[in-house]
């Protein structure tokens, strides 16, 4: 280790922490990378896998119109667990709040401002840690079985023409020219060929540490409890088990839970956890090139190195209640709609927190409050999809240089 270097605490071995570790310690940052639980094992365990790049902001008049309607079936995409509701009122009522006309287009344009770097960021991360083969090259097939689900997704379709994003009509028989396990049933799909796919989005962790580690950073196991700014501006991050460690900077990037840490700094974040299941299907009985989402049923199916993984939804029911496994049958029951010769034979379920701010939008920023205090989180539904981007303007902010994107937007103090 350089005893000059200037040093880096960061906190949370999830994608974005790992990413974040190692462009700091490219960048010629100390790093020292904790998680209370080894690498990879939060939400960036699960996810479904896919570098999505037509950012969606959540809230708006047409998501709004369908709430009641999602609410009260058992099957559709969001369940609130009434037990839950009222924690998740002040969080609902902002949630609202960012879909007003006016906020909606800066989301937009902030989410998409990340959208258009996170492939070539991504792929650059990818050749850092040695690993460019754990993306796919083929793209996402979106699946519609009316004409009339087609049209009810008219304005994402429109807000990928206003980005300039690539996307492709397709119907009848050219459907299964590109997915021939997909049912004649599907109408209509929409090709996005920009994105891609991670073959294994945990081992993907993995090798960002190890990358780390090769360039001398440092993981040591250990659950951070508090932070504090010494008189001398060292950052002091006080553990669990009553350890004390000390750098320069500290970055605070542990997912939903990061929420514990700000509000014990004096900067509390409105972020939630959006529970989301996937199940994996080590023996599927069929093929697949692309993976496939199919937006009115809010779930996707991706293939991966270890079988097929289906997943999605959104279960609103904060970081304690036991996982509720009949969810993830739901989607594989869609699933197998979609992809009738689908098995599901030797499958494991899984479930996992998104980190979620009201306005779909992450928070890259410093603190408000301490200097030498940075935030990394809230990446919701597009924590892999950002990871890279994240790590970049972290770093140029960290390091002086300027982002190529305006930061406003994520500032911690927007809340
Ligand atoms: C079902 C599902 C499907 C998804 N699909 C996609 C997708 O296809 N594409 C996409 O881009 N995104 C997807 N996401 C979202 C993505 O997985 C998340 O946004 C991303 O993993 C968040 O990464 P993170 O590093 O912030 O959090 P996490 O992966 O949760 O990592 C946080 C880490 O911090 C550690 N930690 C917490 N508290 C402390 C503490 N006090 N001290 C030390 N360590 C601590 C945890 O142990 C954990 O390892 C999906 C999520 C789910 C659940």
């Amino acid at each position: 280790m350089d005893g000059n270097k200037r040093t880096v605490i960061v906190v949370g071995a999830g994608i974005i922490g790992a990413a974040i570790a190692l462009e700091l310690q490219r960048r010629g940052r100390q790093v020292t990378l904790i998680d209370r639980n080894p690498p990879g094992e939060g939400a960036s365990f699960g996810n479904m896998a896919s570098i999505a790049l037509d950012f969606a902001a959540g809230s708006g008049p047409s998501t709004w119109a369908k709430i009641p309607g999602w609410l009260l079936d058992p099957e559709g995409p969001v369940w609130l667990r009434p037990s839950y509701a009222p924690k998740m009122l002040p969080w609902f009522l902002r949630f609202i709040a960012a879909g007003r006309p006016s906020r909606l287009r800066e989301i937009e344009d902030a989410g998409m401002s990340l959208s258009r770097h996170a492939l070539s960021d991504f792929r650059a991360m990818l050749d850092v840690a040695g690993v460019p083969e754990l993306m796919t090259e083929e793209g996402c097939l979106a699946i519609y079985e009316t004409e009339a689900e087609f049209a009810g997704d008219r304005a994402h379709i429109e807000f990928m023409r206003r980005y300039g994003f690539e996307h492709r009509v397709l119907s009848g028989a050219e459907i299964r020219d590109y997915e021939p396990a997909l049912s004649p049933s599907i109408a209509k799909a929409v090709l996005l060929p920009d994105n891609k796919s991670i073959r294994n989005p945990h081992q993907l962790v993995l090798k960002l540490v190890e990358a780390a580690r090769a360039q001398g950073a440092i993981f040591t196991p250990g659950a951070a409890r508090s932070v504090e700014r010494r008189a001398n501006g060292d950052i002091t991050v006080l553990l669990e088990d009553g350890r004390r460690l000390e750098a320069d900077d500290v970055v605070l990037a542990a997912g939903v839970r990061t929420r514990f840490l700000a509000s014990a700094l004096g900067e509390p974040i409105p972020l939630e956890t959006e529970r989301g299941y996937h199940t994996q299907i080590m023996k599927p009985g069929i093929a697949m090139r692309y993976s496939v989402i199919w937006p009115r049923r809010a779930f996707m199916v991706t293939p991966t190195a270890g079988g097929i993984r289906v997943g999605g939804n959104v279960e609103l029911a904060g970081l304690d209640a036991p996982p509720d496994f009949r969810r993830p049958r739901v989607l594989v029951r869609h699933a197998q709609r979609a992809l009738p010769g689908l098995q599901v034979e030797d499958a494991r379920d899984w479930m996992g927190h998104r980190p979620a701010l009201p306005d779909t939008i992450p928070i890259i920023s410093p603190s408000s409050r301490i200097p030498g205090v940075w935030y990394a989180t809230g990446h919701g539904h597009l924590g892999l999809t950002f990871s890279a981007t994240t790590a970049r303007l972290m770093a140029d902010m960290m390091t002086g240089a300027t982002p190529a994107v305006d930061m406003t937007p994520l500032r911690i103090n927007r809340y």
